[in-house]
């Protein structure tokens, strides 16, 4: 499955519908493609392909997802190379100039014009559409759920990451938690806040959908190796639409469908340690 044009100029794609449900599904790293002007952004097709292009597999994750669950799913479609859309505009790696070793050409000494104009073709329709779904739920007094999707490399700089999953979270972790134990009594292995953690700063799509809103939100993180094929797309599409509906259930038994944290569980939960990762490619 792959996007229109009229998707792709748009700067995202949207798949699937709700039909009542409260979950809101939003991939930032799900997209592949360059803007035409930026030819192939001085990149081989064979490492834009690799994980520092992309979040392998996820995209058909989350469009199977969308559909079993059912759900909204937003998914950015450029390439995270072009602009990262999980980072505020002006971070250090919104656009990098190397990623987990490859030099990004095109990306070398960009006016301020050159940078606004992505932001504005790519960073920025794309939140705005998550922005306008959001408001639409909210508005309508219905309970919502920001999920947010990305895939991680199975090694990082020799290291071989055990975990088959990761759920990150930072202010709010109360849906978090929830849906840690399940993924962990699935037998799985389990990263809490790895292979990165959530922070204010390394990211952009849940602090500002997810915490400042204050709508219940979650980032699951999954190995590619897992999902680099249809078959484990499926299976964790599978997985995720039977345990999300169970860890709503539960979390709306102990905080009520608003889910609003009050400010107590907010402070709590700022006296996290500083994460002993910050995310860099492959996040
Ligand atoms: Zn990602």
């Amino acid at each position: 499955m792959t996007g229109s044009n009229a998707e792709t100029a748009a700067g995202f794609a949207v798949y699937g519908s709700d039909q009542g449900g409260p979950f809101v599904l939003v991939s930032d790293h799900a997209g592949r493609a360059v803007p035409p002007e930026l030819g192939d952004l001085g990149v081989s097709a064979e490492e834009r392909a690799r994980h520092i292009g992309w979040d392998i597999g996820i995209d058909g994750v989350g469009r199977h997802l969308a559909a079993r669950l059912p759900a909204v799913l937003i998914e950015q479609v450029y390439s995270r190379l072009v602009i990262d859309c999980n980072r505020a505009p002006g971070h250090p790696t919104s656009i990098v100039t190397v990623s987990d070793g490859t030099p990004v050409p095109a990306n070398e000494g960009l006016t301020p014009e050159q940078i606004a104009a992505r932001h504005d073709a790519i960073l920025h329709p794309y939140h705005a559409r998550i922005t306008q779904e959001l408001d639409a739920r909210v508005q309508a007094g219905r309970p919502t759920v920001v999920v947010a999707l990305h895939s991680f490399t199975p090694e990082m700089r020799g290291f071989k990451r055990p975990w088959h999953a990761g759920i990150l979270h930072n202010h709010d972790s109360r849906l978090a938690h929830i849906m840690l134990d399940l993924l962990r009594r699935e037998g799985l292995t389990v990263g809490d806040n790895e292979p990165y953690a959530l922070t204010d700063t390394s990211d952009y799509t849940i602090p500002l959908h997810g915490e400042k809103r204050q709508l219940p939100h979650l980032e699951i993180e999954i190995r590619q190796d897992l999902i680099a094929e249809e078959a484990g797309q499926k299976e964790w599409a599978e997985r995720l639409a039977r345990l999300l509906p169970e860890a709503w259930a539960q979390f709306c038994k102990l905080y009520g469908e608003a889910g609003a944290a009050d400010d107590a569980s907010v402070q709590d939960n700022q006296q996290v340690a500083e994460p002993a990762s910050v995310r860099a490619a492959g996040a």
